[in-house]
């Protein structure tokens, strides 16, 4: 014991065979590369035993020619390799150099070799050194630049809903058409695409029609906006579309060869016949779906796993704006329009005769107003109660809303008066039009409480320009129209006067 303990106590001389178990004990490929004075052969004339693991070559072969090590090398790195190897011939420089080499399973991955060169007696070079596998740091450093881009897609992403929610509410935009369509542009170009768009849905989902594109430069517009398509063209779409809005989930995304055919099928019809790739969102007002965001791509790819998400993002902001949009329409309505008969009110009416008076001036034209007062409607009242006499109201103004021109204007002025608007037009022009207006009320089946409430109305027509140069104020043209319906009333009732007396309509 004590002498092997002594013996001990002295380190062993380092012997070929130290060396060799030095080598193959780091992870390192160690190897001595030679290079012959006239630069055309070369060899291994050591190279650790790891390469017989790793490639499958013996060290023994490497030692004639270091081509069988070569030859591994990716095709794309090969010139690099023998460049780099020649500079370092030249300048003594070490060298070093990353290459991919073909693994025994016919894979490829990145080595990287740090060497010394030293120049012999007789020309040559030989350098020593060692190379070893990076492939995983040249993984980490692909999920770094991957982690990177998707990290700026984030941030870019975040950057545009920022900035889109932002212009939203604080209305940045004048209208809720330059909303939308600024929308859709930033989107369809932050997404890359080719055209973005909102399709509206009509009430009962059977038909779609398109309110809003943005196109790339170039890209054709396959749909006219406006213009509307029965959701049944779409055939393999239909389901797709009614599903979206049944079950809220997102068009179509991963099937994409599956949507594709369906585009074919349909290629007359479909919103997106030359779109290779076709993604759409819904988009809901108040909960209920009224519409899609649609992304088109015309080359084919592969959407991100998330972009249902992303745009499920966008259509909330789309959504909101809608909503608010809306709700504006709503309380603008509420302020112009009567709520029992919803007719126009005093407040819109008004200003809208100002306007046509100043119109008039303008451009010399005239307009005519018809003010209709039901006759006797206190006994309506009496006879049927308040609620035959609301019930009356409302059917007198459905009545006259369905005769007159959608341009004409019907107003709620008082209590159980009305005026009727009618723009651009002269008196002898409106008389078939009163005509019509006394007839269908006479015929118009005023039944509350299943009691049949007879019903009629006085006119008086007057017009802005009843002379040929005299124009008339709002006020006085009311007036005339108010002083004829109590002519109309003292000739008799349901009847109409008008510039020149009595109609005898
Ligand atoms: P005339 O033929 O001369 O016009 O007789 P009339 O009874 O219609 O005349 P008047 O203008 O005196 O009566 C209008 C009545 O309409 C008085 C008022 O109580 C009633 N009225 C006004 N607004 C409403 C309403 O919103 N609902 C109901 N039910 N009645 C109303
Ligand atoms: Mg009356
Ligand atoms: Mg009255």
């Amino acid at each position: 014991m004590a002498k092997s303990h002594a013996k001990a106590t002295v380190a062993p001389a380092p012997s070929p065979d130290f060396f060799h178990k030095l080598a193959s004990s780091v992870p390192s490929i160690l190897f001595a590369y030679w290079l012959s004075a006239d630069r055309q052969s070369h060899a291994f004339p050591y190279i650790s035993a790891h390469v017989l693991h790793l490639f499958g070559i013996e060290p023994e072969d490497l030692k004639q020619a270091a081509d069988p090590l070569f030859s591994l090398i990716h095709t794309d790195d090969l010139a690099g390799v023998g460049d780099s190897i020649q500079e370092s011939a030249h300048s003594f420089e070490p060298w070093q150099y990353r290459a991919r080499l073909r693994l025994p399973d016919g894979s490829y991955e990145w080595f990287e070799a740090h060497s010394r060169p030293e120049r012999q007696a007789d020309g040559s070079i030989i350098w020593y050194g060692q190379f070893y596998n990076v492939q995983h740091y040249k993984d980490m450093e692909q999920e770094l630049r991957a982690s990177e881009t998707e990290y700026s897609f984030q941030a870019g992403f975040q950057k545009l809903v920022a900035r889109l929610s932002s212009e939203f509410i604080n209305q940045g935009f004048g209208s809720i058409d330059e909303c939308i369509g600024e929308l859709l542009q930033s989107v369809g170009q932050f997404f890359d695409m080719d055209r973005a768009y909102l399709y509206a849905f009509n009430d009962k989902y059977t038909a779609i029609t398109k309110t809003h594109q943005w196109r790339r430069p170039g890209v054709t517009a396959l749909v006219d906006k406006d213009e509307t398509i029965a959701v049944d063209a779409f055939d393999c779409w239909r389901e797709r579309l009614l599903a979206m809005v049944n079950e809220n989930r997102q068009v179509p995304g991963e099937d994409r060869d599956d949507n594709l055919s369906g585009v074919e099928v349909v290629h007359d019809h479909s919103p997106s016949a030359d779109a290779a790739s076709v993604f759409c969102v819904p988009v809901r007002v108040q909960g209920r779906v009224v519409g899609f965001l649609g992304l088109d791509s015309l080359a084919p790819r592969d959407w991100r796993g998330d972009l249902g998400d992303l745009l499920t993002i966008v259509s909330g902001l789309l959504s909101g704006a809608l909503e608010r949009n809306l709700l504006e329409e709503q309380l603008l309505s509420q302020s112009i329009r009567d709520p029992m008969t919803g007719l126009h009110n005093r407040r819109y009416l008004m200003p809208r005769l100002n306007e046509l008076v100043e119109r008039a001036e303008r451009y010399d034209e005239n307009f005519t107003i018809a003010m209709i007062d039901i006759d006797h409607f206190k006994q309506i009242n009496d006879s049927t109660g308040h609620l035959g006499g609301d019930y009356t109201l409302r059917h007198f103004a459905e009545i006259v809303t369905d005769l007159v021109r959608a341009t004409d204007v019907v107003a709620r002025f008082g209590g159980e008066e009305f005026i009727v608007v009618f723009p651009g037009t002269e008196q002898a022009s409106v008389r078939q039009m009163i005509g019509r207006i006394l007839n269908a009320v006479r015929q118009g089946h005023f039944v509350f409480d299943r009691r049949l409430i007879p019903v009629t109305v006085s006119i008086g027509v007057a017009s802005a320009r009843e002379s040929e140069d005299h124009m008339m104020s709002v006020d006085a043209v009311i007036g005339r129209a108010d002083h004829r319906l109590y002519l109309a009333k003292q000739a008799g009732r349901d009847g109409a006067v008008d510039v020149s007396g009595p109609m005898g309509l």
